[in-house]
């Protein structure tokens, strides 16, 4: 944990007491402060109660005697409309922060010159955040891996000399955070996502484009207009920078043919990695992210080698086209974390031999937009509420089955891609719909998938 100290003897609410919420209160009150915990929800209140925390209704409380409100990242600051304790704490002019900031301010005052990177981006984070910590790690630093993924940042070890911190941060804690000065700022790419809670696109992108505006070294993804703009801007102002590119045609920076990435000085083009065989980041989309991992690990001074021994060794994420195991020359993959058809698409372009799994709870659009993969599948396996839907638009293009369950699907789809006599068939989980409608959350649905393939190989 890191004790949180810059605002010891101070009074600190904390509003939205989940797992990030909580971690807030155990630092601040470890680092002297007096807590004042609430939440909308009985049941966190009462946790954080057991925990030791002090609770009260924040609409009682005297707001001239508070120094700060710590916001969990969940809770609406201005979309759609701000939440009350929002609403209190502008009134009385007290400032409101995320756990993000709490962490910043803290590594300022006790270690500000250790590495930190940040990493944003509307797809792409997590498999990033998680690849850089990896790379870092087995070359032999000392890491601390949270943020939006996994642990959240204050249940981290503190920042001492010789630690990296690796930081995935959402839109929602960059606005929460305002002295964010990253060593390295990863911004990945950025297309429409959450605009329920930021209003505009221009706002949305213009969040995103403060990770790499405070950082020492900025990596940005130029593959969209906005993360181009971004780029252009920094550049104009001579700040580090290094471009990432999917599509060719820049200066400097990184650029990934397939599988291959190539560093690019003006006319010159060297290759520095081969992505051909690592499973855990297969397409192009994973290019773009492997990418930002080379490029925030070369700023942080690692060899080309040992980020190549870093990229080759990566685990990758579960649910995120995860090999959950193999029969015979049939493999299994869950990609139970594409919950919408673009985050499908990349599963469809990866692979050449598919059985697909899909279906769940729709979201708007359906599979319509997957078309151009149909030629790629050899039979779908239709499960959940989405199912009928699904059927039409695959009717007369590509066989399917009603499986209903996943279970179903799962052996039918085995069965059939056992008799398939081309080299690689693989059984693909994609869903392209949410979970809720069978599971509580995609991190069950994959679970469940990866069970039922243990019992079948
Ligand atoms: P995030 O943390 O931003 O949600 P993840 O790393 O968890 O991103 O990946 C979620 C899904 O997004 C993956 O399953 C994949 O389909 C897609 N994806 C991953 N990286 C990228 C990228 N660089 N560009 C576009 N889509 C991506």
């Amino acid at each position: 944990m890191t004790p949180v100290t810059v605002f010891a003897g101070k009074t600190v609410a904390v509003f939205g007491l989940g797992g990030s919420g909580l971690a807030s209160c155990r630092a601040l009150v470890a680092g002297g402060a007096n807590v004042i915990a609430f939440d909308d929800n009985e049941k966190s209140i009462a946790a954080a109660k057991a925990a030791g925390f002090n609770t009260q209704d924040l609409r009682q409380a005297d707001w001239t005697k508070i120094g700060a409100l710590v916001l969990a990242p969940g809770v609406p600051l201005t979309h759609p409309k701000p939440h009350w304790s929002v609403d209190l704490a502008k009134a009385a002019s007290v400032e409101i922060i995320g756990d993000v900031e709490l962490f910043c301010r803290e590594r300022a005052k006790v270690a500000p010159d250790t590495p930190f990177v940040a990493i944003t981006g509307t797809n792409g984070k997590s498999t990033t955040t998680a690849l850089i910590a990896h790379i870092l790690k087995s070359a032999g630093r000392d890491v601390q891996v949270g943020g939006n993924l996994g642990t959240a940042i204050l249940a981290l070890e503190p920042p001492k000399a010789g630690r990296t911190h690796v930081v995935e941060m959402s839109s929602y804690q960059i606005e929460l955070t305002p002295s964010l000065h990253p060593t390295v700022g990863v911004m990945l790419n950025v297309t429409p996502d959450h605009l329920d809670r930021h209003g505009t696109m221009g706002h949305y992108a213009e969040l995103k484009e403060e990770v790499p505006q405070r950082a020492a070294h900025a990596v940005i993804g130029v593959d969209d207009d906005y993360g181009r703009g971004m780029a252009r801007r920094l550049e104009e102002k001579k700040h580090s920078l290094t471009p990432i590119s999917t599509t060719g045609l820049i200066a400097q920076g990184y650029v990934a043919g397939s599988t291959h990435l190539y560093r690019v000085k003006g006319k010159e083009a060297e290759e520095v990695a081969d992505l051909d065989g690592i499973g855990s980041l297969r397409g192009l989309h994973n290019a773009q992210n492997a990418m930002a991992a080379f490029a925030a690990c070369a700023a942080l001074g690692l060899s080309d080698a040992e980020i190549n021994s870093g990229l080759r060794s990566f685990p990758g994420l579960a649910h995120r086209m995860e090999e959950v195991g193999r029969k015979g020359h049939v493999l299994f993959v869950n990609d139970s974390k594409a919950t919408n058809a673009e985050s499908t698409a990349r599963a469809l372009g990866s692979f050449e031999t598919i059985y697909w799994i899909a279906g769940g709870k729709p979201k708007e659009g359906g599979i319509v937009p997957l078309a151009e993969f149909f030629s790629r599948i050899r039979k779908a396996y239709l499960i959940g509420e989405a199912a009928q839907d699904f059927a039409k638009t695959l009717d007369g293009k590509v066989a399917y089955e009603m499986s209903g369950t996943l279970d179903k699907a799962t052996a039918s789809a085995a069965r059939d891609a056992a008799a398939d006599s081309s080299p690689a068939p693989v059984v693909l989980l994609s869903p392209a719909c949410a979970s809720f409608d069978q599971f509580q959350n995609f991190e069950k649905r994959g679970d469940a998938f990866r069970d039922l393939v243990k019992g079948l190989v």
